[in-house]
């Protein structure tokens, strides 16, 4: 794997450690960087990939906090040199997420979420197949446009091409494991919340993290008293 760090993981294989990586999809507008930074909130132990981008940044996005903020030449340079796990062009723009950045926090047995389209996630769940997919969708395609013009980011041109590849987005929804409608913030934010907490009680998750305590109540090879 160029680029990637040492004692990365191998694609396909289970992710060592307590860690889970989560795969947070949803057309624009549906309100995956409203949640998504509200259970950031609510756990600090979950981090975010900070993706590279070439779009411009928005009013009030900070460069290195909500995306690293880079040109064509600069981002088809790193491209080529393998430095990312995996890169898709949306809505004209090109999107990436760091290899190094990923293999490091997995590494560490960290929470880690991606909020990256379909397209990346579809090629970072070929690599990590224990990987947790989550869609956000929004209650109504009507809602979704309110939602767009409401933000107050985007320009009317730029709204209508979102809305249009959000038709696109939905018919990618039945490839994912759980679908969120995100209707009541708070609701969806507590079903964000469950399922992050749901991950890290899969069997291998808790094993990582209690180790000493499996080996004495799962693993044990001694016959129990009284057997
Ligand atoms: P938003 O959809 O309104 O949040 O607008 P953005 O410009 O922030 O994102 C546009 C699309 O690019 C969304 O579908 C994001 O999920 C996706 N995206 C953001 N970062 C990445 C990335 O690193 N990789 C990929 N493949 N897609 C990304
Ligand atoms: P995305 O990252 O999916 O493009 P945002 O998180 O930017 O979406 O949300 C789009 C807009 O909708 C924002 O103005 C946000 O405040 C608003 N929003 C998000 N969730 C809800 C909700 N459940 N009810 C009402 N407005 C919402
Ligand atoms: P640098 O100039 O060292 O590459 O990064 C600038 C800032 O962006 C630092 O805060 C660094 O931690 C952050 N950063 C760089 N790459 C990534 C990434 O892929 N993901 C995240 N979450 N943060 C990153």
């Amino acid at each position: 794997m160029p680029g990637a760090a040492a004692g990365a993981p191998q694609p396909g294989a289970a992710l060592p450690g307590a860690g889970s990586l989560f795969v947070v999809v949803a057309p624009s507008g549906a309100g995956k960087t409203s949640l998504v930074r509200a259970l950031l909130d609510q756990r600090p132990g979950v981090e975010l990939s900070v993706s590279f981008t070439t779009r411009a940044p928005r009013p009030g996005e900070r460069d290195g906090v909500d995306y690293r903020f880079i040109d064509r030449a600069d981002f088809e340079r790193r491209r080529a040199a393998g430095e990312f796990l995996e890169w898709a062009e949306v809505h004209g723009n090109l999107y990436g997420t760091s290899r190094d950045w990923i293999a490091a926090r997995i590494g560490e047995g960290r929470d880690i979420v991606l909020e990256i389209d379909w397209q990346g996630a579809h090629q970072v769940l070929r690599l990590f197949p224990d990987a947790v997919s989550v869609f956000i969708a929004p209650p109504s395609m009507q809602t979704l446009r309110e939602r767009l013009r409401h933000r107050g980011q985007d320009s009317d041109e730029v709204i209508e091409r979102r809305m249009a590849a959000a038709r696109d987005e939905l018919l990618q929804a039945h490839s994912f494991q759980y679908v969120i409608i995100n209707q009541d913030f708070t609701t969806a934010l507590s079903q964000l919340a469950s399922i992050v907490e749901a991950a890290g009680l899969r069997f291998p998750k808790q094993q990582a993290r209690e180790r000493r305590l499996f080996a004495q109540l799962f693993l044990s090879s001694e016959p129990s008293a009284g057997a």
